[in-house]
């Protein structure tokens, strides 16, 4: 790598673009000090690690609107700068399970084991005993078995029971076997006396396949006969009823959206994003999130700090700049499906969304290059070929990082492209691009912590974005959809 260095700043120099000296001015609000006291903030433990539709979610929200409210934003969302979603949360308020008159307790004998709650009375005649539902090419379980539409029982060892994913695709082949339920034996499975809490949900469907776990005593009177490795593969009569009810709570989230007016192109737009959620607590352990994605959200703030003094000395943008902090990013993209599917700014009038999720860290697996002067773009070379050679430009000019296109390449197994709330943007025709430093041993871990941030790094990172934006804000041209959008779906 060291060797190209001489033609690359060959290649700097003319490629090149005058530099804009106010663009300059205004990007020196952004500060490694300025972006530290915010982060201490959203990444602080009064945040409680800011999970969707949480206490903590609702602070971190109210922190950025009185942000977007200082700065003399406009608020996004018809006079509010909180954009309310629905999010969906079941409990069960009741469940039996009944075999020949025996009763068996919910929590102690059975629970649920998928991430939907079933509701309803199943009958249950038949069961389709298949050992441990082993399906592959070279053994199957299911031979001798009659599943449609029948019960199916597999069963799991003490040491599977420690983790689901050893067991997952058992559970789908089971699943798609075309059976009426799975009953997973095993007796280890979660049991907690309270109230049981489904997983939450940002669009109500009904459960396909409901997953129970049962105890080897109920599973054997459901089959009436004792379970070991010996037990035959073949189908049970029984007579059996299990029953659930359950209730929806009805919770809500946002998105926060701050609104910075342009001038003759003011019906166009660039949205600058990043979420603002993380993944909450468990138990009293914290996950402060604060390079995910703290960082981005911080970035997007200390952006609308900039812009705004440039407003306030008379230099506003051409197109509206839309600052938005989206929530449920965790949970599955949900702030920014939410936004894309109800959007508040026409989408074919949005010129670009500039998406930073992780931004304040170094890859220690980078070990080329220069590791405190990287970022690694994502998107670039998708829907439009404005975006590479506008970032290209912009770095030589100003910010003079190592773009790092590694994670362009579509046989990466990261997938990072289809991972950050940029994609549903994507996924509606609007360029993007993604700005990210890969991941790390605090990713996901109550360790991602601020003292952990590199704020020099993070804050030339954030140039590179801010003069990415202030050009795709001030030039002529919307950018152009001129590249068909990767296909493939997430
Ligand atoms: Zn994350």
């Amino acid at each position: 790598m060291k060797k190209l260095l001489p033609l690359l700043l060959i290649a700097a120099s003319l490629n090149a673009s005058a530099q804009n000296k106010t663009a300059e001015k205004f990007a020196a609000a952004i500060t490694p000090e300025a972006l530290k006291t915010k982060l201490s903030v959203i990444a602080g433990a009064e945040m409680e690690g800011r999970e969707t539709a949480t206490e903590g979610q609702r602070k971190a929200a109210a922190y950025i609107e009185d942000h977007f409210k200082k700065l003399k934003l406009l608020p996004g969302d018809s006079g509010k700068y909180q954009m309310p979603y629905p999010v969906y949360q079941d409990s069960i308020t009741d469940a039996a399970f009944d075999v020949s008159g025996k009763k068996f307790a919910f929590a102690t004998d059975f629970s649920i084991a998928g991430s939907g709650i079933p509701q309803g009375t199943f009958t249950i005649g038949n069961i389709a005993f298949a050992g441990k539902g082993i399906k592959d090419s070279t053994h199957n379980d299911y031979d001798s078995l009659d599943t449609k539409q029948q019960w199916v029982m597999i069963t799991v060892s003490a040491e599977e029971e420690k983790s689901f994913r050893s067991f997952y695709r058992r559970i789908i082949a089971a699943a798609q076997s075309g059976a009426a339920g799975v009953l997973i034996v095993s007796d280890n499975f979660p049991k907690d006396n309270s109230v049981y809490k489904g997983r939450m949900y940002l669009k109500p469907s009904q459960v396909k396949t409901p997953l129970f776990f049962v105890s080897k005593q109920l599973a054997e009177a459901l089959i009436n006969t004792g379970i070991n490795e010996n037990t035959a593969r073949k189908n049970y009569s029984t007579t059996a009823q299990l029953q659930i009810s359950k209730h929806i709570n009805n919770l809500q989230s946002t998105n926060v959206i701050g609104v910075l007016p342009g001038t003759d192109k003011k019906s166009q737009y660039v949205f600058i994003t990043a979420h603002y959620d993380h993944l909450g607590k468990q138990d009293s352990v914290i996950y402060y999130g604060a390079d995910d994605d703290g960082s981005g959200t911080t970035s997007v703030l200390q952006m609308a700090e900039a812009f705004a003094k440039a407003r306030d000395k008379g230099h506003n943008p051409r197109r509206t700049i839309v600052f938005m902090t989206v929530s449920g990013e965790e949970k599955g993209l949900w702030g920014s499906e939410y936004y894309t599917d109800h959007p508040l700014f026409n989408l074919d009038s949005t010129s670009v969304d500039l998406n930073i999720d992780m931004v304040g860290r170094i890859d220690p697996d980078r070990n080329y290059g220069d590791s405190t002067n990287y970022v690694y773009p994502i998107g670039e070379d998708k829907l439009s070929s404005d975006l590479m050679r506008i970032s290209d430009s912009i770095n030589n000019t100003y910010t003079h990082l190592e773009l790092d296109r590694k994670f362009n390449d579509p046989n990466d197994p990261n997938r990072f492209y289809y991972r950050s709330d940029h994609y549903n943007f994507a996924d509606k025709g609007v360029p993007i691009i993604f700005y990210f430093n890969g991941v790390h041993a605090d990713y996901h871990r109550p360790t991602d912590t601020i003292d952990k941030i590199n704020f020099g790094l993070m804050a030339k990172r954030v140039k590179l974005v801010f003069y990415t934006a202030w050009d795709m804000a001030n030039r002529d041209a919307m950018l152009k959809r001129d590249l068909p959008l990767n296909a493939e779906k997430r």
